[in-house]
């Protein structure tokens, strides 16, 4: 979705505050692609602020489909998004040491602001450092790769702490006396 930034570029300085639908079907970043489950509208202002700057205020509500760090299951993870920024409208216009003091803005092009690279964006920001199942997960076996929420693995004996299975071999021997 293309927001036209004509209007509060223009002498008038006319604000936006507009709803527009968000168009994002799945996010990518690296080799990492997530699939995009819910969204809202997006509600976004377009202030003019001076020297071609302008102040842009969004809200959004994306869930995105995350696979669990430790067991791979997808994870519904929602993004509330609620941010201000404060970006040069005519890049061409504006000198660059001005625009380095700036958020990047590679989402405004000319008198266009791109809504969903601006999302593309506050998303990043708001990435999770961990993504969880459950504060529980178990995690996947690395030797036969289970799910180790699903049930115990035959590998269990390879994951045990060298010092126990010294007592286990005890425990055995003294078993077949
Ligand atoms: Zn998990
Ligand atoms: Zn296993």
């Amino acid at each position: 979705m293309i927001l036209d930034l004509s209007g509060v570029l223009s002498e008038q300085h006319t604000p936006v505050d507009d709803t527009v639908s968000c168009s994002m079907e799945q996010f990518t970043v690296g080799d990492g692609v997530y699939p995009v489950l819910s969204k809202s509208d997006v509600h976004i202002t377009v202030e003019y602020v001076k020297d071609g700057k302008l102040k842009v205020n969004g809200t959004c509500e994306l869930v995105l489909e995350i696979p669990c760090d430790r067991c791979l299951k997808a994870v519904p993870v929602k993004f509330d998004l609620d941010f201000e920024r404060e970006v040069v409208g005519r890049t061409s216009e504006a000198d660059s040491d001005k625009a380095d003091e700036l958020d990047e803005n590679n989402y405004i092009d000319g008198y266009h602001l791109d809504v969903d690279g601006l999302l593309y964006n506050e998303i990043l920001v708001g990435w999770p450092m961990k993504v969880l199942c459950s504060e529980s997960c178990k995690g996947i076996c690395n030797v036969c790769g289970q799910n180790l929420n699903e049930g115990a693995c035959s590998c269990e004996d390879t994951r045990l702490d060298p010092r126990m299975s010294v007592i286990r071999d005890v425990f055995k021997n003294f078993k077949e006396v």
